[in-house]
């Protein structure tokens, strides 16, 4: 099965009960059994639901693995990851991340002896300076949240194998639309399905897609022992935007680089980051494991000047102001006092994420219209 037959079918059946062609929405905590033990295979629906078993299927569908899970959320989805380690292990991570996983990292686990490095990761080489006995994961997220840096995938699983590591990619940017990370090398591969998976700006999701038996094993161990599972109904609505993911992914791809085109050609706009431009850094990367360059595009008033960004940001009108990203309707973000609020002002500006900087989430509306309501707004 190709990409697209696989979103929509990918993983599933009809439903045996009536042929339903949509999986119900099993909205029960619990299952009948004729003797203790005498089950049709659900018990308890923090352990397994029908509806989440469909949606967890078609997870695994998509990105090529072998063992889909959905949680609550995105952040419960790397919260499990984390918790395969022990204290004293050692992770390795991007420094250009989603903030909520830089909190997650270092105000919540580092108080349990975990030990996070974050690194600039577009030097590959750079990743084995940092490696020791005690480290267990790399972390990556490419494209990066903002700054849209692209990390060289196959490379960083080379040096991930070679050290008998865990490398698990954040692919909530992405999609597997464009980007299959256990293709490439990776062990486990992550998502906030809140963002272009479920894709309508109307759920909070996270998912895992492994290959391997035994880390599938654990994971799902972790899913049940901690519960951070998704509901049912949410699971049905996840089901329902992956069947669109790939018609909704081209024209946010199409979309996203008429914006990033012409945002690079106005006078009054400095740095525009799109991944589909020949001069970004690591562009010749991206080309290799990306189909095409995605929705998402940051950029940055002339001279950094705050204040013009956020007029900007106060005149759009199309692009609505907001935390998230991936849903059909364009928005707009300011990093520094947003998404990435949690990031100390010093860090944050290291990286990229200065005042000025505004990110798009382009939707999937006509170009024109996106253009002319930034066009008026920057003007
Ligand atoms: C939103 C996001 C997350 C966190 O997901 P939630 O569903 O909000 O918990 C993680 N990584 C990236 C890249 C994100 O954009």
């Amino acid at each position: 099965m190709k990409f697209n037959t696989k979103t929509i079918h990918g993983g599933q059946q009809c439903d045996p009960a009536y042929g339903s062609v949509m999986p119900p929405i099993y909205q029960t905590s619990t299952y009948a059994q004729s003797t203790p033990g005498g089950h049709k295979g659900y018990e308890y629906s923090r352990t397994h639901n029908p509806t989440r078993h469909a949606l967890e299927n078609s997870f695994a569908s998509i990105e090529n693995g072998k063992y889909g899970l959905a949680f609550a959320s995105g952040l419960a989805a790397i919260d499990a990851i984390l918790k395969l380690l022990k204290p004293g292990d050692e992770v390795i991570s991007t420094n250009d991340l989603y903030g909520g996983s830089y909190r997650l990292f270092t105000k919540i686990y580092k108080d349990f002896g975990i030990k996070f490095h974050f690194l600039c990761m577009e030097n590959v080489e750079n990743i084995e300076n940092y490696i020791n006995t005690n480290t267990k994961l790399i972390w990556v997220e490419t494209p990066t949240n903002p700054m849209m840096n692209i990390i060289d995938i196959i490379a960083t699983a080379k040096i991930s194998k070679k050290h008998n590591l865990l490398l698990a990619v954040d692919n909530t940017f992405a999609t597997p639309y464009l980007q299959k990370p256990l293709d490439l090398g990776a062990d486990i591969v992550m998502h906030s399905a809140t963002k272009y998976l479920g894709g309508h700006s109307d759920l909070v999701m996270g998912a895992l897609v492994v290959n391997n038996k035994d880390l599938a094993d654990r994971l799902y161990f972790i899913q049940n022992a901690s519960g951070a599972i998704c509901g049912p109904q949410d699971a049905f609505l996840a089901l329902r935007g992956i069947k669109t993911l790939h018609v909704r992914m081209q024209r946010h791809c199409e979309n996203g680089k008429a914006v990033a085109q012409y945002l690079a050609a106005h006078p009054k706009i400095e740095n525009v980051y799109w991944p589909g431009f020949k001069n970004h850094p690591n562009h010749l990367i991206a080309k290799t494991q990306m189909s095409d360059f995605g929705g998402m595009v940051s950029f940055t008033t002339k001279g950094n000047n705050y204040k013009k960004a956020i007029k900007i940001i106060e005149n759009l009108k199309l692009f609505t102001l907001a935390e998230s990203l991936g849903g059909v309707e364009s928005l707009a973000g300011h990093p520094a006092s947003m998404t990435h609020a949690s990031i100390p002002k010093q860090e944050r500006e290291k990286i990229g994420v200065v005042d000025s900087l505004i990110r798009l989430s382009v939707g999937i509306e006509d170009s024109e219209d996106l253009i002319t309501d930034l066009n008026q707004a920057i003007r």
